[in-house]
């Protein structure tokens, strides 16, 4: 009998695996069980109409068996089995599909990273990763005679016309020896395979069965000194059924409740909490799939926007093709977890093809604006439970805000919320729908706390006028601002920055005369408090409190705090523009006026020093030199 030779491009993929340094070996199993799978699926629709078939729906099932002995796997479905000529189309050659976009894919990248293989569907010769030899025994549907197709690998293979009894086909594969790297003989223990089977096909709509051993108690027939029977165990062998086949998110809605939903998820998850929204979808259309996703009730992941592996699992027909999906939903809603199953999606994806999937965008669109409305629900149904979850999450939303120069603002706006006091939050819709109507703008202030925020002496004269402030208590909100620009109309305010709106033409060119006024005096404050602040003015906007220090230009202290932080020295460097307000009705401001006027220049010095020191404090800064504070201070005395 002569060997045949593989096809050129099949001989390199056959060489890649044989030689294959992948350790996701175990993949193998999930791609002969579900060639078995499919295999099983045509027969069973030719059953339909062809009587002769001979089988009901319930006669069909996937055998896997492991022989310690022969040392090989072997996976045996009776499906519609293979002719001789199909053995050779088929089995000789690299299918257009899964193995076909693989080897597409290792020939443009050259890169002979193996990594990628999981990848793909890689299908039948994802037998050679784990075998040095692959028999295959298979008899088609209607035909008399049967086929031994075997091959050693890269060599060629040989096919040979056999009696067999069965119609359906057994892959059996001879596993290679154990090298230093992988204990290939793993792959025969009963609870590795199992264990396969419940990874990756768990969800086969077709009985996979293994014989699986058992120990029992019997009766030996003799009897105990007190005349009970004597039993004794023994090890007998039981067809198990493995897979439990019909997944919870493929039975009807009406079968299964949210509550059912919610036990699936803690268990798979191993989360005792329950989590804070879930989305059942079952979606017909342009792209069918049904999704069951889960929107934890604490965070796990990682902190970092951008950093959790996403936590979407995606399944073809119950057969899982990929962990951990990054790519349907975007990184704002990377904490979301659960899976997604279509007919659509086919075994042989890869991440880099997920991404410009067509049917993959359209669904994870969809799946997007479902959860977003699940948490519009839940804002407005539950409260404190949406506050939680933006406790959790929120930093998520407002990193997607940011993200991309902001494209993704007006779909993630209304999931915002902020502090407007300790003990409330408001969204941006609602602040501006009571928004009195002598507002013009959104005040916010930042600071490290709501309590800070709200205690800066900028604040004081916004809410004497009854407007709300938002507050921004985490690094990045000022930018989150920044992003979305106005909020139906209406621009952002910063409390800090120098005009609050209020002031009439007239009143601003009165501050301004009285600033000319007392020029000599500030100038010599401006001196005496040196680079610290680039300016020195009197202020239009205090009331209690003597000073204050705001900013001038985009850049806010808050911001610079946060880039004090960033990675690079220039980014540490960048510095907010610093101006002193004096609060002229202030007796403060008398004092040092007083003291300036009369010539005491050393007190009036020390005075200038110590409002510079109280403006950074109430800003929220911290006195790099008590001792010289605590010594000018004194000085007064
Ligand atoms: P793919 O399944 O992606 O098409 P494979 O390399 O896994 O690629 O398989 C190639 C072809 O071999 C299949 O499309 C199918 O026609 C045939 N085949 C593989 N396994 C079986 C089986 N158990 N029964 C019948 N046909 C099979």
């Amino acid at each position: 009998m002569s060997k045949k030779q593989f096809k050129a491009e099949s001989k390199r993929l056959l060489d890649l695996m044989i030689n294959s340094i992948y350790t996701n070996k175990e993949i193998f199993l999930r791609e002969i069980i579900s060639n078995a799978s499919d295999a099983i699926d045509k027969l069973c629709y030719l059953s339909l109409t062809d009587e002769n078939v001979g089988l009901n729906r319930a006669d069909f099932r996937i055998d896997v068996r492991a022989d310690k002995d022969a040392r090989t796997v072997t996976v045996k479905d009776n499906g519609i089995g293979m002719s001789m000529q199909e053995c050779e189309t088929n089995l000789g050659v690299i299918a257009k599909s899964g193995s076909g976009a693989f080897k597409a894919e290792m020939d443009s990248s050259k890169a002979e990273d193996l990594s990628i293989i999981g990848q793909f569907g890689v299908g039948f010769y994802s037998a050679f990763m784990v075998s040095d030899k692959v028999t295959v025994l298979t008899r088609k549907y209607g035909e008399e005679k049967g086929v031994k197709w075997e091959s050693s690998g890269a060599d060629g293979y040989t096919v040979t016309e056999i009696d067999r009894d069965e119609v359906g086909t057994e892959v059996i594969m001879h596993l290679k020896p154990d090298s230093e790297e992988e204990i290939y003989g793993s792959f025969l223990e009963t609870w590795k395979l199992r264990a396969l089977i419940k990874k990756y096909s768990d969800y086969v709509r077709w009985p996979i069965i293994m014989e699986v051993e058992h120990s029992e108690s019997y009766e030996t027939g003799e009897k105990n000194d007190d005349g009970t029977p004597k039993t004794a165990y023994r090890t007998v062998t039981r067809e198990e059924t493995i897979n439990s086949m019909i997944p919870i998110w493929q039975r009807a809605k009406s079968e299964v409740t949210d509550e059912d939903c919610i036990a699936w998820y803690k268990e798979k998850h191993h989360d005792i909490k329950d989590p804070c929204a879930l989305v059942r979808i079952n979606a017909e259309g342009t792209v069918s799939y049904k999704a069951m996703l889960f929107v934890p009730g604490e965070e796990h992941g990682s902190q970092f926007y951008g950093e959790t592996k996403g936590g979407i699992t995606l399944y073809s027909n119950g057969v899982m093709i990929m962990e951990e999906c990054d790519k349907l939903v975007h990184d704002y809603f990377e904490f979301v977890k659960g899976v997604v199953d279509s007919p659509d999606l086919s075994l042989n994806i890869s991440r880099e093809l997920l991404q410009h999937d067509r049917q993959l965008k359209i669904m994870g669109q969809n799946i997007e604006k479902r959860i977003k409305g699940e948490l519009e629900k839940l804002m407005k149904e539950d409260r404190p439970k949406y506050e939680e979850f933006f406790r959790n999450y929120g930093v998520h939303i407002k990193c997607g805000v940011c993200d991309e120069y902001g494209r993704y603002k007006d779909f993630l706006r209304d999931l915002l919320i902020f502090y407007t006091s300790e003990d409330h939050q408001m969204t941006l819709k609602e602040y501006v729908e009571a928004m009195p109507e002598s507002q013009k703008v959104i005040y916010y202030a930042s600071s490290d706390s709501v309590k800070h925020a709200l205690s800066l002496p900028q604040c004081e004269e916004v809410r004497s006028r009854g407007y709300e402030i938002l507050c921004l208590t985490t690094p990045i909100d000022e930018m989150v601002l920044q992003a979305l620009h106005d909020q139906d109309g209406k621009s952002f305010c910063n409390v800090v920055t120098d005009d609050l709106g209020f002031d009439t033409e007239e009143e601003k060119k009165a501050a301004e005369e009285r600033n000319i006024e007392n020029k000599e005096l500030l100038d010599f404050v401006k001196e005496s408090v040196g680079d610290a602040v680039s300016k020195v003015r009197l202020s239009r906007k205090l009331a209690s409190q003597p000073c204050c220090l705001t900013t001038e230009g985009g850049l806010t202290l808050e911001m610079e705090k946060y880039f004090r932080r960033g990675p690079s020295p220039e980014m540490r460097n960048i510095r907010a523009t610093r101006v002193l307000e004096l609060n002229p009705e202030h007796k403060a401001f008398t004092a040092l006026k007083g003291a300036f006027d009369n010539g005491e220049k050393d007190k009036a010095r020390n005075m200038a020093l110590i409002l510079a020191r109280l403006a950074e404090l109430l800003a929220g800064a911290e006195i790099e030199d008590p001792a010289a504070f605590v010594g000018e201070v004194a000085e007064l005395f």
